[in-house]
Formats: structure tokens, sequence, C-alpha cells
């Protein structure tokens, strides 16, 4: 199968809100009047943020959701993508899974393929999406306050649990293991959350490094400190409210490490007023996404974490960097 054959079978499809899409030498997209675009590219390299026997399915949706997750961070809109494709041969045992799951997550959340390119080369997927959000209601990391409270969707530290038990460092049951892995290898971007969000929340960053990493570049860029209260973060490692979570191994792992440092969960951390409280929860009721309030914005800069007595814990956490 040649490049065109390939791209005309598994990625050519009729676009309804682009413009124009595949075929030609550009896309063209057509924002609604006075949004504005938020654009962003997260890229997948094989043996670097998925494993090779990792199922096709489930790598296409990763790769659109992990894009879809940095709209959500935004408030952004999912409106149109590119996937920038390169893999070792062109093997329609591949490409068709690979597409219907990168397709439906697309299909879910109405966002169109409208280009990319294709070679042949070691498997990396790029994608780049682009969203809508209107004039001054993106979140920015910069927007935290001293005084804002600290949220995150969802729950944290499963994806991490699963890779450990990959790596043979932690067992777990095997219904437990299925859990985590779903939340591994086919993450869920918050987007309707994002939106909902939008007007309330003062900044937000979705956690793809981990939970205290991400929370910190908020804190930078926003030239504040905080404090995370320990005691209900370990709540929210959702394999920890398993019935079979008594037998797991965690092979010298912490609970706390999973949940603050773990990676790979792509929820939301965001920050909102104190007067925002009730606004936060009927956001969350209308996303259908529970949030979870995990601590203060301080004025000092400065993560500091709190027991349950409100005793500083003195343990460091490292959060995934590529280069370190
Ligand atoms: P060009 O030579 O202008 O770079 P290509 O031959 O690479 O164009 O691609 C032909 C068309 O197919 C373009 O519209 C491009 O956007 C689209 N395309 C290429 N690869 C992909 C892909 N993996 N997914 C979606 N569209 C693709
Ligand atoms: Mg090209």
């Amino acid at each position: 199968m040649g490049e065109f054959d390939l791209i005309e079978r598994f990625f050519k499809r009729p676009v309804t809100r682009a413009a124009l899409g595949v075929g030609d030498d550009c896309a063209l997209l057509q924002p609604a009047p006075g949004m504005q675009l938020a654009i962003c590219s997260d890229m997948l390299v094989e043996g670097r943020h998925f494993l090779s026997t990792v199922d096709p399915i489930k790598l296409g949706h990763k790769a659109l959701a992990v894009n879809l997750s940095d709209l959500a961070a935004c408030g952004a809109r999912p409106l149109a993508f590119t996937l920038a494709l390169a893999m070792p041969r062109a093997d329609p045992a591949w490409l068709a899974p690979f597409s219907r799951g990168l397709l439906a997550l697309a299909d879910a959340h109405e966002c169109e393929l409208i280009g990319g390119d294709t070679t042949q080369g070691p498997l990396n997927i790029c994608i780049t999406a682009f969203g809508e959000v209107p004039p001054g209601q993106a979140f920015l990391r910069s927007g935290a306050r001293a005084g804002d409270d600290i949220y995150v969707s969802g729950t944290l530290g499963d994806a991490r649990l699963a890779l450990e038990v990959f790596r043979g460092k932690a067992s777990i049951s095997a219904a437990l293991f299925e859990d985590c892995r779903a939340r591994m290898e086919q993450p869920t971007a918050r987007i309707a959350l994002g939106l909902a969000l939008r007007g309330i929340a003062s900044a937000a960053i979705d956690v793809s490094d981990g939970l205290l990493g991400d929370l910190g570049h908020i804190l930078k860029a926003s030239g504040v400190g905080a404090e995370i209260d320990t005691a209900t973060t370990t709540t929210l490692l959702a394999a920890s409210r398993h019935a079979n979570w008594p037998q797991a191994n965690l092979g010298g792992l912490e609970l706390l490490e999973l949940v603050l440092a773990g990676g790979d969960d792509y929820e939301l951390v965001f920050t909102a007023p104190v007067a925002a409280r009730d606004a936060v929860l009927a956001a969350s009721g209308e996303a259908s996404t529970p949030v979870t309030r995990i601590g203060t914005v301080q004025p000092e800069a400065g993560l500091r974490l709190l027991d349950a007595r409100g005793r500083a814990l003195t343990h460091r956490f490292a959060s995934f960097d590529h280069f370190a």
C-alpha cells in the first residue's frame, strides 16, 4: 500500500466543520467570529510514551486524548487536528484499529482530522489540535492568586500504578490491573469540565507529568506557593477504593508517591477563588466530572505538603522530566 492509498483509506474523511480537510496542500479552518484559536501539539514516541505491545485502538485514542487534554486545560472547545505519523511500514492490520480508536474519540468530541503528514520511520505519532475559546477566557498558568482554592478532577495515580505493574515492581489483582491499565492506555480528556469552568477557574493545567510537578508550573508562573492537604489526596487513587486493594503489593512505592508524582493521568488541576466554590461544584455537576479540593494557594513561594494534622511532610516527590 502506497502513502496516498493509506491516507485515503484510513485518514481521509469528509469534513463538516472545517472549510477544507485532507487532500490539499493546506487545510482551512474557520473559527467562529471573534473566537481565539487554541493550538497545542503532543507527540507519542514508542518506547518513551507507550509500550510496543499496546493495542493500536487504544494508542489511537491516547494520541488524540493527550492533545484534547491540553485544550481542556485552556478551557477550549476542540475543532480539528492534524496527524503527523511516522511508522516502520504501512501495515493495514495496525492502521485500521489505530485510525478506528483515533477517529472514534475525534467523533465523540466533534474534532475533525483535517490533515497531516505520513512517513516511514520509527513509530512516532504527533498530533496538533486546534480549539476555540472566547478572548480573555483561556485559563493561563499565570492566573492563580494567593487565597485561591486548588482542585483536581477525577482520580490520580492509577496510570502510574499500571506502569509499575508492567515494570514488574508492583503486583495487584487482575481486576484492579484492568481498571488501572484503562486509565493509562485510554485517558479521558476533561473537555466538558474545561468548558464548564470558563469564567470560574483562575488557572489550570492538565496532569501529564505528575500532580506536584504540573501544579508547580502554575505556582511558578503565578509567582505564588501552595499548601496541599495530603490526607485528601490519598483518597484520589481510584484503586485504593477497590475491594481488592488490601491485597495490592506496591513493592515499596508509597500511595502518596503514586498520587502526587504519578504521571499520565490527564486530569485537570485548577485554581479558583474561594467565592467560586459553589460555581465550581455546579461546573463539576454540569460536566459530570468529580472534583476534589486539595489545598490552597499561598503568597509565599514553594509547595508545602501537610498531613492530616496539618504538619509539614518533608518527603520530596519527583515528577517526570524527559531530560532529567
Ligand atoms: P504535501 O506533499 O503537500 O506535504 P502530502 O502528500 O504529505 O502533502 O499529503 C497529502 C494530503 O494528505 C495533505 O492534505 C495532508 O494534509 C494529508 N495527510 C497526509 N498524511 C496524513 C495523515 N497521517 N492524516 C491525515 N491527513 C494526512
Ligand atoms: Mg507532507
